[in-house]
């Protein structure tokens, strides 16, 4: 292949992601959109797809070791289109948001590239600056796209200046800084608060932390009978409230499913989304078990006469024990407490 160089071909920045470069060379270079560099790269549509990226033509034209893009792409484990790298990390293609473009304008402006951590899907806003990120443009409403004139340009020709002005709790910007601190191999940016699991969290790999939101997001909404969805803001939310109070809010949540002997001695349970995941279920079991047994009771009980029945049968409603909890843990929506700051006195059910 003989493709021209490009004029100006800077290296990427460790902690760069390979969209984000291309599309700084593209403004560099002056071009209206990243399309002209990948024609000058001779790169088809299907080579610019984080699962078959043409690295050997962008290296070509930037002059760089392959090696050196390697490092910055989102790129596949071996042949399984599952599980992703980014900036040598694992990841489940289930965390990853590859397609639409993600920013914080304010870290762009101040470094000058965009970093890899806005590929991470639960990455919906900055710790550094405590804004929500921008993947849509204010003034055209599209998504933001990769094909754009520059880092903070829309392709309307906006600038990326309009968002959502969202209050984080601190143990969102938390979460989220410790998310970018193992996706970057940064260092942490937000102080740990005493009443968080900082600690324990400290060597857990990126895809561990990211299972375990997951894990304590997904459960903390369906204990609310939340129909928010498991995704972005809502789930980092429902997550956050369980790890606030270390590990206070959790013994509850566990203890609401239904109350065990351990409950009363210390709490010994690992911080993974397995260990939980098992804790959970072992409690729905014991759940079901009492439920079986109390039911079982009622039926070898002597009825009494429908007279009777009526005005004194203490009614049990076994249907609240098959699936999610309903118990005393308070699931009421308290939008005046959700942007209370620093930390929520209780856990609330962070619907929305
Ligand atoms: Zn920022
Ligand atoms: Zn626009």
């Amino acid at each position: 292949m003989n493709s021209p160089q490009l004029v100006r071909h800077p290296a990427p920045h460790p902690t760069e992601c390979l969209h984000g470069y291309v599309l700084r060379l593209s403004e560099l270079n002056g071009y209206a959109s990243p399309r002209h560099l990948y024609h000058l790269a001779e790169m088809k549509p299907t080579e610019i797809s984080p699962t078959s990226f043409a690295l050997t033509k962008l290296a070509t034209v930037t002059n760089q070791p392959q090696s050196r893009l390697q490092r910055i792409a989102v790129s596949p484990k071996g042949g399984d289109s599952r599980e992703f790298y980014v900036l040598g990390k694992r990841v489940g293609i289930a965390y990853l948001n590859l397609t639409g473009a993600r920013v914080c304008p304010e870290c762009v402006a101040e470094k000058g590239y965009i970093e890899a951590h806005w590929h991470i899907d639960l990455m919906v806003a900055c710790p550094i600056h405590e804004r929500t990120a921008v993947w849509f443009c204010g003034k055209c409403r599209s998504r933001l796209s990769w094909n754009r004139p520059g880092l903070l340009t829309c392709k309307c020709g906006a600038p990326l200046s309009i968002y959502l002005r969202e209050k984080y709790s601190e143990t969102e910007l938390w979460l989220l800084d410790l998310i970018r601190q193992k996706a970057l191999g940064a260092v942490p940016h937000r102080p740990v608060d005493a009443s968080l699991p900082g600690a324990q969290l400290a060597t857990t790999t990126l895809q561990s932390l990211l299972s375990l939101i997951r894990v304590l997001g997904e459960q903390r909404l369906k204990a609310c009978r939340s129909s928010n969805r498991p995704l972005g803001r809502d789930l980092l939310r429902a997550a956050a409230s369980l790890f606030e109070k270390w590990p206070l809010n959790l013994q509850r949540h566990l203890r609401n499913i239904s109350p065990h002997p351990s409950d009363d001695q210390s709490f010994s349970l690992s911080l993974d989304a397995l260990s939980i995941q098992q804790a959970i279920s072992e409690r729905f079991a014991l759940r079901r078990q009492k439920t079986q047994s109390t039911l079982k009771k009622e039926a070898d009980t002597p009825r009494p006469t429908d007279h009777h029945q009526l005005s004194s049968k203490p009614h049990i409603v076994a249907s609240s024990d098959l699936g999610t909890n309903a118990g005393p843990e308070r699931c009421a929506s308290t939008k005046s407490q959700q942007h209370t700051h620093p930390v929520r006195p209780q856990m609330d059910c962070d619907g929305e």
